[in-house]
């Protein structure tokens, strides 16, 4: 694409926002960068792009920035309801956004990952794979990226027919996509930022973007245990795979039977490996190694590509990871559940006696689940933050009808919960934080929480 003459609004100057804004620039575009914040949270980003003839609007987004524009890019935290977007439409003008361009501009195949739940993982899980294919000499490069927290649209340049780009996809991407990638996988469906797509249709449909606009040559993932996902198949394209403990007999894809991972192609059936061999806790994440390993075989990879890869990878950061063993606990850090229902997933990974710390700022969910789990299987329980009465309140309701008792204690923030738990665990057990609230109460987001998490754990004196 020719971008010389083209006056472009990139709307949104965090990392999405900055890398398409520097790529146009770059390629002849007339950039008009706008973000709602003011200029003085913005030096960083004025700094890293000063060199580059970018005009800035900051503080507001002025209708006039319509006039003359030609296309118009919502990051992906912008709400497409936002005035000038909703006029944006009005009077015609396109929309688009970082992902839409890194697909028109990129020469290589691209596998696109999208989900409710276990992008990230299974993103970060298929780049391990993708990495041992290019040593294999199947690519020259592996790209990973995408809604992870790279854009890809700041290395497409660099790029080949050679390569392959593994990318990950939010549904806030997907809305104004009208190109799909060779490889497209759908994890799950569930109902998840409905306050910025509207309603549930909206959120299948912006998701449904990811394999629309494939053919025949191209193949879709789906995850066969999640209905919403599922339903999908009936719109693919090309070819079809599935991913589930157990998926139909006769259906490519991948599944689990006498406790081995297996995958099942036009070649037959291959044992990928034994179940036990997964170093990742929990059923979800069995979910993710099947989805990888079918994402794997549907781009062709061998067994042996599909095996290195599960064993090259330990995890992704603030997600179910291991801090360490203190007093003969096992610590872990899983700040990255901001909702109860994330913070019962990560309870049932573990079969240890549990102490569980949960808390920060709620969003307005419903906690009964999370008090129903932590009925069944908590030995100690530590609230915190500015959530900690609702969930107190959650917590008695359900203790009421229930013999199975568990010590309860309330801290104002992470320091102080940290250090309760460091009195209470006994070898043994696991220590978990799985707040289930966001971290907005204490932190500026949940990678910050979990790190001071981790840097208070690693910091416990050791015990006499
Ligand atoms: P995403 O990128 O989609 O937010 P992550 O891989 O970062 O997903 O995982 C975030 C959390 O979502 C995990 O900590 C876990 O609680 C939950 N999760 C991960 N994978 C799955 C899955 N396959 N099914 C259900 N929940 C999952």
């Amino acid at each position: 694409m020719n971008w010389e003459g083209e006056r472009v609004v990139v709307i949104g100057a965090a990392r999405q926002g900055t890398a398409l804004a520097r790529y146009l620039a770059e390629h002849g575009a007339e950039v008009i960068l706008t973000d709602s914040r003011p200029e003085e949270q913005l030096n960083q980003a004025r700094e890293e792009l000063a060199h580059l003839p970018i005009t800035w609007v900051l503080g507001e987004h002025p209708m006039k920035l319509l006039d003359g524009a030609t296309l118009i890019c919502p990051s992906g935290g912008v709400p497409l309801t936002i005035p000038l977007v909703h006029e944006t439409s009005r009077v015609g003008i396109p929309l688009s956004n970082d992902s839409q361009i890194f697909m028109q501009a990129v020469p290589c195949p691209v596998i696109g990952i999208t989900g409710s739940a276990g992008k990230t993982t299974t993103t970060t899980l298929v780049g391990r794979m993708a990495e041992k294919a290019a040593e294999a000499g199947l690519y020259r490069k592996a790209y990973v990226g995408g809604n992870i927290g790279f854009p890809l649209i700041s290395q497409v340049e660099e790029m080949t027919a050679k390569d392959i780009a593994v990318v990950e996809f939010s549904s806030f991407q997907l809305d104004l996509m009208t190109t799909s990638p060779k490889v497209a996988a759908v994890l799950n469906i569930t109902p998840n930022h409905l306050d910025r797509h509207g309603s549930m249709d909206a959120y299948v449909n912006a998701k449904r973007h990811i394999l629309a606009h494939q053919g025949p040559e191209d193949a879709a993932v789906l995850g066969y245990e999640d209905a919403r996902a599922w339903e999908l198949a009936q719109e693919a394209e090309g070819l079809l795979y599935a991913f589930g403990r157990d998926i139909p007999y006769g259906l490519p894809g991948t599944f689990v039977w006498n406790d081995q991972v297996w995958v099942r192609t036009d070649a037959g059936d291959e044992a990928v490996m034994p179940v036990s061999e997964i170093s990742l806790r929990g059923e979800h994440n069995l979910l993710n190694v099947l989805a990888a390993c079918a994402i794997a075989a549907a781009s062709g990879w061998p067994v042996e590509i599909m095996r290195a890869g599960v064993k090259a990878f330990s995890g992704v950061e603030h997600r179910l990871e291991f801090v360490r063993t203190w007093g003969g606990a096992d610590w872990y850090n899983d700040s990255k559940a901001t909702s109860p229902g994330m913070s019962i997933t990560a309870m049932q990974a573990f079969e240890e006696p549990l102490v569980i710390l949960a808390g920060g700022r709620d969003k307005d969910l419903p906690w009964d689940g999370f008090a129903t789990q932590v009925q069944a299987q908590a030995d100690h329980v530590i609230l915190f933050g500015e959530a900690a009465e609702k969930i107190r309140a959650a917590l008695e309701q359900v203790k009421q009808q229930n013999d199975r008792t568990y010590s309860l204690d309330i801290c104002p923030g992470l320091d102080e919960a940290v250090k309760t738990a460091a009195g209470l665990a006994r070898p043994g057990d696991v220590v978990l934080l799985a707040p289930g609230g966001t971290s907005f109460d204490e932190f500026n987001d949940f990678e910050a929480r979990g790190r001071r998490f981790k840097q208070l754990v690693n910091q416990l004196p050791e015990k006499e």
